[in-house]
């Protein structure tokens, strides 16, 4: 049993991951890398100048990697089902229990549509909190949206719902904030792990 299953790892779906793990949730990411990243270069991302989108991703799943995701590269989820308190993942190779499921799958929505989630029109239904009609189920990215289609969006939903996860879990607000005084904890970490 894992805390929290993404199944996508697109920017949504390492977005979610990077925070759910660094906040010390116990998190597993499936990815299958149809990434439209591949066909992408970024000079929109805000911070960043120019980068190749799959230079982006090489980068972003080194930080994932480091933040301590079970990164499961090449597994294809190809079933989410309710069970019990928490939510069943079947892939080609395994079965999964978690407390939590994500879905980052960019614009494909059939995991969504078979678990149950409500639709509001095409798109998934969700919220700020990015929680779908199913509680416990997130949706992020592509299948949330009618055209806002770009990194930095994706990202930032699978932040927000990494966020209410961790909100659901702490039992108050929680605030994913570092200051320059951590900066050096946080790198000793990462360089810990390798
Ligand atoms: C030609 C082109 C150019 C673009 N240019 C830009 C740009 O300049 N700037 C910008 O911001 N955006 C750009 N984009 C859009 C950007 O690539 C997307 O907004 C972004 O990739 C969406 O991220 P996502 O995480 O929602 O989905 P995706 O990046 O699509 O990731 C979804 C991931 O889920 C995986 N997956 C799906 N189903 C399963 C499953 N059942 N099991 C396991 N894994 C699964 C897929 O393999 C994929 O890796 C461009 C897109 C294209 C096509």
């Amino acid at each position: 049993m894992v805390d929290v299953a993404i199944v996508g790892g697109g920017p949504a779906g390492l977005s979610a991951g990077l925070f759910a793990s660094k906040n010390g949730l116990d998190t597993v990411l499936f990815d299958t890398d149809k990434t439209w990243m591949h066909k992408a270069h970024l000079f929109n991302y805000l911070g960043i100048g120019s980068v190749g989108g799959s230079e982006f991703m090489a980068t972003a799943r080194q930080q994932v990697d480091d933040f301590g995701v079970d990164r499961k590269q090449g597994e294809k989820v190809t079933a989410v089902e309710e069970s019990g308190d928490g939510f069943a993942v079947t892939t080609e190779a395994d079965e999964y229990e978690a407390d939590y499921v994500v879905l980052a799958t960019g614009a494909s929505r059939d995991l969504a549509e078979s678990l149950g989630c409500e639709f509001d029109g095409d798109l998934v239904d969700v919220g700020v909190s990015m929680e779908t009609s199913v509680e416990g189920a997130y949706a992020t990215g592509g299948m949330v949206r009618a055209e806002e289609w770009q990194a930095v969006i994706s990202a930032g939903d699978g932040a927000a719902a990494a966020l209410n996860i961790l909100s659901n879990e702490k039992g108050e607000h929680y605030h994913d904030f570092d200051v320059p005084d951590t900066a050096e904890s946080v790198f000793g970490g990462l360089i810990d792990d390798e």
